[in-house]
């Protein structure tokens, strides 16, 4: 219910949480195939349910994996529903409420050629919902209608009321007015185009009409294009040659909030032809348009809007009540919404495609206002509905956030081309039904005794047949000259019977002077009450020129004003050319930043995929490096294991080998002693090398270190270890056998103040206090060896020269290139090695397994 108490269409007080609600009424029509042989995929399976099946083409490029799918609906109508059966169902409750001052919104919704207008509209014999909602009302409201003008549309949205005298200046006025819209006359012969549109037989009629009250319908209609609004009732003067395109019309937000289309041209109709007319009128107008401006009428909108206005008779029932805050005014929005299908089905191009987006747009606007109005009623959310994205979601934002009745009709085609597209009308269409929209109120009762109208007309019948018994109404009052005559002084008899009768005439003088007293009396009465009247006529009339100078001076401020408004109309003009353009502009860079979001989302995709293998990368690293080591470790402990076997052996080898040497020496020691003449001490008895050991090691040092003082002819030893006196300033014999080999090794034992003999003799060693035997043998592996074994040379008590051997210092040579050569030593070891010079313990003395230790025999 709307309350035009101050003039407008008011807003809704916020209402409390418990408030009724009812969802929105989603119903479903079906209509029959184009042809007999056409394959149809939709299936009515119950008086609520319908049925889709994917068609044989579909099903084949599936694998056959779609399934039916069901979609239940408040009501779903057949191909063999009638228009009114459609009508009684669908708008019926919303005409009575419209008459109970409560807002209604009925659309239709679904792929062009479904029936939407068919529905809507109708074709001739069969009127739809639109044709048939107008007849109801007319029907109910016919013989209680306001005279024009008496309600009149304040270009606010709201609905003023005047008095009967008002409105009938307004309506001479109008009359003589060309430019203005003129309402069409009721009793107009109605175009044949729409003729047959409603059957009288099947007349609907409300019979709860407040009888006390007056009612004025108005209509509009408009066209939403290209997300522009565009009047069709609008009398714009038409230039043949230079015909303007039609201007579009802006949405306003009243004081209370509720959205209207600015400066829509409403037009007051009397009549279900009247208002046909109308509607019709807009209908040739937008065809005419859509040619002439190469449109796709699918792609548009239609919004034809019933405005009923009611206020309440006065207390006699005669008038209607001046008072403004008791006008109400409720209205039913019939729309009639563009085809739900994509653009690629319409096969737009250009600019055509660009206006497809925007129609689809809306309608995909209006999908998104229902989900999230579904949502926020659902969860108790506050997510902000979208309503201002498209002029036509704006439009109906009243109608989902105030209270109303907000149904759909559902349109259906069930061929199979359709498949697809209905499919996503079902779905929207379950959705929607979800939502909710708050049940509106009853209005308040205005207070004065009902009956009014009734009772007045009553009495005015009365008095009428009253009038027609007396013989019907006469000039001046009968009753009241009667009266008069008879309030005059009687005549007395005048007859006069004798000439000498000098009494009757005197009476009768006096009697005619005293009605002639009488009379003049009256007469300045008379005259004085005209005076009277004929000053304050006089009054009334310079009041009236002064008021009419004020009418004047108002008159030109009102042209001047009109002059301030002509000048805003085209400064606004210019402000909505400069927005639409700006529209466009934020349309394009909407679309290009879509576009670089998505190319941002792939790159950001792609940059995740490739950190992703990044990391699967490393952690595979990590992992061999991990093997990696242990590999080594294991490697290093094999092979440490394996120098120390193979150490071991060798030292057990070169034990081995120095115990022959040690023979060998034996023998030399004799042979030595023998040509000096004098002989060394008894040579120890050769031991058989054993496979060193530490513990036997230590116990070959305290055995020794246990044994007796050596006798003062055994030289002195030096119990430390010396490597070579051969560089010092000692003497030396340099005992070079004759069959030794010359070797041109860098390494040669280079000797200072040496007597270098082949054979010692005695003269030499008895110079010196060093001697040193060089002696060559082939070793093991087929080298040359070269042996420097060293000793001290004593005086002996017997005069001779007597040899110690100390030391054995070991010079190998070995050929990188040969290919026999065997690697010595652990695989640490290069083998490149050429020479290396040790100094050999002249007994195996080996205390650890990772090399020699000198020792010094005593
Ligand atoms: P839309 O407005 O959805 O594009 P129309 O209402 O123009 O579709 O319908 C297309 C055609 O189908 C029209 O010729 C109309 O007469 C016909 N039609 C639609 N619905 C029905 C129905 N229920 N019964 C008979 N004919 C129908
Ligand atoms: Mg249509």
């Amino acid at each position: 219910m709307q309350r035009a108490g101050k003039g407008r269409t008011p807003r809704r007080p916020k209402k409390p949480s418990n408030i009724e609600k009812d969802p929105v009424g989603v119903y479903c029509r079906i209509r029959p195939l184009g042809g007999e042989d056409e394959e149809c995929c939709v299936e009515m399976i119950s008086s609520s349910t319908i049925q889709l099946h994917a068609p044989d083409g579909l099903k084949a490029n599936r694998n056959g994996e779609y399934k039916e799918t069901q979609y239940c609906f408040k009501k779903v109508f057949g191909i063999k529903t009638t228009q009114i059966e459609l009508f009684e169902d669908v708008a019926r409750p919303l005409i009575e409420d419209l008459i109970h001052c409560k807002n209604g919104l009925l659309f239709t919704y679904g792929v062009t050629g479904s029936g939407k207008t068919y529905t809507m509209t109708g074709s001739p014999g069969e009127g739809g919902l639109l044709p048939r909602s107008l007849d109801m009302l007319f029907n109910s409201i016919g013989p209680f209608q306001a005279k024009r003008f008496v309600f009149k549309p304040d270009e606010k949205n709201g609905i003023e009321v005047q008095n009967q005298v008002d409105a009938l200046l307004e309506r001479q006025k109008r009359d003589n007015q060309q430019s203005v819209p003129r309402t069409p006359s009721s009793r107009q012969r109605a175009d044949p185009e729409f003729a047959d549109m409603i059957n009288p037989d099947q007349a609907c009629k409300f019979e709860g009409v407040d009888e006390d009250c007056c009612y004025s319908v108005f209509v509009s209609y408009i066209e939403i294009y290209n997300n522009y609004i565009y009047d069709l009732l609008e009398d714009a003067p038409f230039d043949p040659v230079r015909p303007k395109p039609p201007q579009s019309k802006i949405l306003r937000e009243d004081q209370n909030h509720n959205m209207y289309v600015a400066g829509c041209t409403e037009v007051e109709v009397k009549s279900t032809e009247e208002a046909f007319e109308v509607f019709w009128k807009g209908q040739k107008k937008r065809r005419i348009a859509n040619t002439e401006l190469n449109r796709e009428s699918s792609r548009s909108h239609s919004v034809f809007t019933v405005k009923l206005a009611q206020a309440p008779l006065d207390a006699d029932g005669d008038h209607i009540l001046q008072d403004k805050s008791q006008v109400n005014v409720s209205q039913l929005c019939l729309v009639d919404l563009a085809g739900s299908e994509r653009t690629s089905r319409t096969r737009a191009e250009g600019s055509r495609l660009r206006e497809a987006g925007n129609i689809n747009q809306s309608l995909m606007t209006l999908r998104t206002c229902m989900e999230v109005l579904r949502e926020n009623q659902m969860c108790g959310t506050n997510r902000m509905v979208p309503y201002r994205d498209s002029k036509v979601t704006h439009l109906f934002k009243n109608y989902f956030d105030g209270e109303g009745k907000v149904r759909m009709v559902v349109c259906v085609n069930p061929k199979a081309e359709d498949y697809e597209e209905t499919l996503l009308v079902m779905r929207f269409a379950e959705m929607t039904q979800e939502v909710e929209v708050a049940r509106p109120v009853d209005r308040p009762i205005c207070g004065l005794t009902p009956g009014r109208r009734q009772r007045n007309q009553a009495f005015k019948d009365e008095l009428s047949r009253r009038l027609e018994e007396r013989g019907g109404p006469v000039n001046g009052d009968p009753v009241q000259l009667n009266q008069l005559i008879e309030s005059l002084p009687p005549l007395p008899p005048c007859e006069l019977s004798d000439p000498s009768d000098d009494q009757t005439l005197p009476r009768l003088m006096e009697v005619l002077e005293r009605r002639y007293r009488i009379r003049q009396k009256m007469t300045e009465q008379f005259n004085q009450t005209a005076n009277n009247m004929k000053y304050t006529l006089q009054q009334f009339e310079s009041q009236f020129s002064s008021k009419e100078n004020v009418l004047h001076d108002q008159r030109s401020k009102l042209g001047e004003k009109d002059k301030v408004i002509a000048n805003q109309r085209t400064e606004i003009e210019r402000l909505e050319k400069k927005s639409k353009t700006l529209e466009y502009k934020i349309d394009i860079l909407q679309k290009t930043t879509e576009m670089y979001e998505q190319d941002k989302r792939s790159l950001q995709q792609e940059l995740e995929g490739r950190e992703q293998r990044l990391q699967k990368e490393l952690a595979e690293r990590r992992r061999m490096e991990q093997r990696m080591q242990g590999m080594v470790t294991d490697t290093k402990l094999k092979w440490e294991r394996e120098c120390e076997r193979r150490v071991n052996a060798k030292q057990l080898e070169l034990q081995n080998k120095l115990w022959v040497k040690d023979e060998k020496l034996k023998q030399l020691k004799a042979i030595v002693t023998e040509n000096g003449g004098a002989s060394g001490g008894p040579a120890e008895p050769p031991r058989k090398p054993e496979r060193p050991s530490r513990e036997r090691d230590r116990n070959v040092a305290e055995k020794r270190s246990a044994s007796p003082t050596p006798l003062s002819t055994v030289p002195p030893v030096h119990p430390m270890h010396r490597r070579s006196h051969s560089a010092g300033g000692e003497k030396w014999v340099d005992h070079k056998p004759a069959s030794n080999l010359d070797l041109d090794t860098v390494m040669q034992p280079i000797i200072p103040n040496a007597i270098k003999v082949s054979t010692p003799n005695e003269k030499a060693l008895s110079k010196c206090h060093k001697y040193v035997l060089r002696h060559q043998e082939l070793a093991s592996d087929g080298e040359i060896e070269t042996k420097l074994i060293k000793g001290n040379v004593f005086k002996t008590r017997g005069g001779g020269q007597a040899v110690e051997f100390t030391d054995i210092e070991t010079l190998k040579q070995e050929d990188p290139t040969a290919p026999s050569r065997k690697r010595r030593s652990g695989s640490r070891e290069g083998p490149a090695q050429t020479d290396d010079i040790e100094n050999r313990p002249p007994v195996a003395n080996i205390s650890s397994s990772h090399g020699y230790q000198k020792r010094r025999r005593p």
